[in-house]
């Protein structure tokens, strides 16, 4: 590319310099030639009162006056005299023209072809006058085009050619220079850019160009910059995710098999408290694995929404039932407040309901004993709904507020497993509320609590187009 673009911009260094040296030579040709006309028509308008003076001093044509008036005729031109009757007298030309050879060939002038040649020519005659009368008549032919360019002629042309050259060929070598130039400072950030892409595609994540140029290669850079620290940021989240995973599914595969092991070696009896003991361990896998599927689903925009008229009241209520007895075992007091008028939208009723579940369960999972937990709505307005879940609970440090939505994101990384899950409730929450277009929005203070509040709209349009391009714009996010 580097080879191209020098080569493209010679080209055109060169291009400009041939089509601006043709287009001097011809205004030069056209101009300079009009000049030597009107130079030659001028000098040859005095001869008639020259050879009149010439005439009356002598009282006759002396050829010695007249050979000495022919260095005063223009080059090429011959004059022709003639007396009152129409008799020649004499036919004269300028004999520097002799001796130049009849220099009406400028030839080609340093490869600028400028043709001088006489192909046309012109004729004036002149009476010449005389105090007693005419005296006869004076004929001129000269050359009607270009002419014979007597030695200041040829060196002006001559002097305007080199310069031309002169300033061609420093043209070029600037030409050169610059685009020389603007290739390395252009390639050069784009090989950066390539060597880095490469690295990147071979796991290099922590790979930046760093071009600091605000030109569009800049901006390119930035954006690469930008692409490679998200990639390398999902990177961290797969790899812990990878690691809660691992951890989820060990912890209560080991707890299953120790109490199989117990029961085959009759450490403990296969009652029904130790069958639901082992029960709960395969619940928490069977759960794992649904909110890892429902969120996979989910982010691919394939999840196809059951559509139906919600009754939210009903809804939260039944959650709320569900995890009464933990949050009473717990100590934690818990608000309900909204009115008995009912609350309806269209919607999933089962992704709404693990939607409300996570935010509540995580209100509980991350209060301590004798806080409160309140779930409230209200109509925003006749098109909205708003669902507040809040706790006095242990709160979200501000710099993880933005990210708590990420999948896998746990603002804990070191966090029991009774504390904490794998970081993918959120995650599914955010995905849940974009496919019913609504929104979320969180406010969080350390020690103080945290709230969470969910506005969906009553009437949705779903538009699964609109559904799948809103979930591919939250995965670029
Ligand atoms: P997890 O299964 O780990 O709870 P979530 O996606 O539900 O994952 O939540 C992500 C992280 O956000 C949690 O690990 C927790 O640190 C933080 N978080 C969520 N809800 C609350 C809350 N009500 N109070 C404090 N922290 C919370």
């Amino acid at each position: 590319m580097r080879k191209k673009l020098f080569l493209s911009s010679l080209a055109i260094v060169l291009i400009t310099l041939i089509l601006s040296m043709i287009a001097v030579s011809l205004v030069i040709k056209r101009q300079f030639s009009d000049y030597l006309v009107k130079t030659t028509e001028a000098t040859i308008q005095q001869f008639p009162e020259r050879l009149s003076t010439i005439y009356s001093y002598k009282g006759f044509w002396d050829p010695v006056s007249l050979s000495e008036l022919s260095h005063y005729l223009p080059m090429d031109t011959q004059m022709t005299i003639k007396d009152s009757s129409g008799n020649v007298i004499t036919s004269l030309t300028n004999p520097m023209g002799m001796m130049h050879g009849g220099m009406g060939n400028m030839g080609n002038m340093m490869g600028m072809n400028m043709e001088y040649s006489v192909n046309q020519w012109k004729t004036k005659t002149y009476e010449i006058p005389s105090p007693k009368g005419v005296l006869g008549s004076a004929t001129f032919e000269y050359p009607a085009g270009a002419q014979t360019l007597n030695p200041q002629d040829i060196s002006f042309v001559s002097a305007v050619v080199n310069s031309l050259i002169l300033a061609g060929a420093l043209a070029l070598l600037i030409g050169a220079l610059l685009s020389y130039w603007t290739s390395r400072h252009l390639v050069t950030p784009l090989q950066h850019l390539t060597q880095a892409a490469y690295r990147i595609g071979h796991g290099h994540l922590n790979e930046r160009v760093q071009i600091s140029t605000k030109d569009e290669v800049g901006q390119l850079a930035l954006a690469f910059d930008s692409m490679a620290d998200s990639l390398e940021q999902q990177e961290r989240h797969r790899k812990q995710f990878t690691a809660d995973i691992a951890h989820e599914l060990r912890t209560p595969l080991t707890s299953m098999r120790s109490y199989i092991e117990a029961f085959q070696d009759g450490v403990l009896p296969a009652n029904q408290e130790n069958l639901t003991a082992l029960n709960e361990e395969i619940d928490r896998l069977v759960n794992l694995a649904s909110d890892l599927k429902d969120l996979n689903v989910a982010e691919m925009g394939a999840l196809s929404l059951n559509l139906q008229k919600v009754d939210l009241n009903s809804l939260l209520d039944k959650i709320i039932r569900n995890l009464s007895p933990l949050i009473l075992e717990k100590g934690l007091n818990l608000n309900r407040l909204y009115a008995e008028q009912h609350h309806f939208i269209y919607g999933d009723e089962r992704l709404l309901t693990r939607l409300f579940y996570n935010l509540i369960h995580n209100a509980y999972k991350y209060t301590e004993g004798n806080g409160t937990i309140s779930v409230e709505m209200t109509y925003a307005s006749t098109e909205c709904v708003n669902i507040k879940i809040s706790d006095t609970g242990i709160g979200i440090p501000e710099s993880d507020l933005a990210l708590i939505f990420e999948r896998f994101y746990r603002t804990d990384k070191s966090r029991t497993r009774e504390t904490g899950g794998t970081g993918i409730g959120l995650a599914l929450v955010r995905q849940i509320v974009a496919l019913h277009h609504g929104s979320i929005q969180v406010e969080s203070q350390i020690g103080k609590g945290t709230m969470f509040t969910v506005q969906l709209p009553v009437n949705s349009d779903y538009d699964t187009n609109q559904i799948s391009h809103k979930l591919n714009m939250d995965k670029i996010r």
